[in-house]
């Protein structure tokens, strides 16, 4: 059977299901599994989140049927009027919302647009800094086998790692500026995939200015919460930055540049295009215009002010459950739980895996200084935007610290406590999601 809850799909998702079960019901099959999974499931995944239709919606459209290489008012292609008025759409949107000059809504992903960043800013070779992998920076900055770390050399920033700093887990800003000083970096990066805490970008500015770097944020986790004014603005600190727009910003998959320096965004522009990708995927910027304009709206403010009262309030119940939380808590949409505070032999890739028994979703991560490796690790990077959407409070937050410890415990017991446990889990949150549909 192809729909087995036809009440849970979003409207989008069952009418294409409903024109694909003729056409190809092999596919059509598989996404009303995957609409029927995200319906009945908790997302924790820091760095997804649940669409609008309406998002969802322009993407499915004949926008994608063109070629629309180029710039508006300078493409290669003929026919490209409604794209013209689409794309700068877009760019006005993106503006207005990051407060900014110019915008680039073309990059396929935010690591594409680190590319093109990289690009604009550095040749083969050059030095710049960031934070590791491992620490929390993310794999476009300089891990050994992406282009970053092929074609520039990465040199790394450290947190604080002394457990008695008062800054522990903390970005060292005074070994920010050791690091510029020593290595003379082109560029500084800053912005991460796994850090739970507000980033000073003036203090990186800086330590930019020391050495003449460039400073570029990538605010990929916390694009939404900058637009919404609750984490503090890259501008006017940052030269360049870079996001995703699928992250807490709620848009379709995606990334975009942006700068207030007028010769730096030509120079982005020729680097998105031709430098770093064909033909724009005039589909996914429509809809990235459709989601700015949602998140100018001021709905988007108080969800991201939900994001993270719900963070804390998760983050807040697992310590009363005897978690560590990296950095002692979360002042964004995300933490970091250290393990081994609950066990010793307690994993990473263990509670990943017993935890999606019960229908919770979320990764292993590795936390600083972590002493295993990233296929097992002492960690898991819970985040709460995509809970935030389906409507869940700081009560349902507590709910799931308390899930998560009845699974974790049994699986700590014995694979068949774990088995039963995860059973009983497994319907209290699929009965709990069924009161908090995902957004039509
Ligand atoms: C997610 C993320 C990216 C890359 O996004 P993709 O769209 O997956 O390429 C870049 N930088 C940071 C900090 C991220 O967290």
């Amino acid at each position: 059977m192809a729909n087995p809850h036809p009440h849970h799909h979003d409207p989008i998702t069952a009418a294409t299901l409903e024109l694909l079960k003729k056409h190809d019901p092999a596919i059509a099959d598989l996404i009303a599994k995957e609409a029927d999974r995200q319906a009945t499931t908790i997302e924790l995944i820091a760095s997804e989140n649940h669409v609008s239709a309406a998002v969802m919606h322009a993407m499915g459209t004949c926008l994608t049927n063109k070629y629309a290489e180029g710039y508006p008012g300078a493409r290669y292609y003929g026919g490209c009027v409604f794209h013209d008025q689409i794309e700068d759409l877009a760019r006005q949107r993106a503006c207005q919302l990051f407060g900014c000059r110019f915008a680039n809504v073309q990059p396929h992903s935010g690591a594409q647009a680190n590319t093109a960043a990289m690009m604009s800013l550095m040749e083969a070779g050059d030095t710049f800094a960031s934070l590791v992998l491992k620490d929390g920076g993310h794999l476009s900055h300089g891990m050994k086998i992406n282009f970053s770390g092929r074609f520039y050399k990465p040199v790394h920033y450290p947190l604080h790692y002394a457990k008695d700093h008062p800054e522990h887990e903390r970005i060292d800003y005074d070994a920010v500026k050791a690091v510029c000083r020593e290595h003379k970096p082109k560029v500084v990066m800053c912005g991460y995939s796994a850090y739970p805490r507000v980033i000073d970008f003036k203090k990186f500015r800086e330590a930019a200015d020391e050495v003449g770097a460039i400073l570029v944020a990538d605010i990929a986790h916390i694009a939404g919460l900058v637009a919404a004014g609750v984490h503090p603005s890259p501008f006017p600190h940052a030269h360049v930055v870079t996001t995703t727009t699928h992250k807490t910003l709620r848009g379709p998959r995606g990334g975009l540049i942006m700068t207030n320096d007028e010769e730096l965004a030509k120079k982005i522009d020729r680097n998105v295009f031709p430098g770093v990708q064909g033909g724009p995927l005039m589909h996914v910027i429509g809809s990235k215009a459709v989601a700015f304009g949602e998140a100018l709206k001021p709905e988007f403010k108080t969800y991201c002010q939900q994001v993270v009262k719900n963070a804390k309030a998760l983050a807040e119940a697992l310590v009363k459950l005897g978690y560590r939380i990296t950095s002692g808590g979360t002042d964004n949409h995300l933490m970091l739980v250290d393990l081994r505070q609950r066990s010793e032999k307690l994993t990473g890739a263990d509670a990943e895996k017993w935890l999606e028994m019960a229908g919770i979703i979320c990764n292993k991560n590795g936390i600083p200084d972590d002493p295993r490796p990233p296929k097992l690790t002492s960690g898991v990077r819970l985040g709460s935007p995509a809970t935030t959407t389906r409507g869940f409070k700081e009560d349902q937050m507590r709910q799931i610290a308390s899930w998560i410890d009845r699974v974790l415990g049994a699986g700590l017991e014995s694979p068949e406590t774990l088995e039963s446990e995860t059973k009983r889990v497994r319907e209290e949150v699929r009965s709990l999601c069924s009161t908090f549909p995902l957004p039509a």
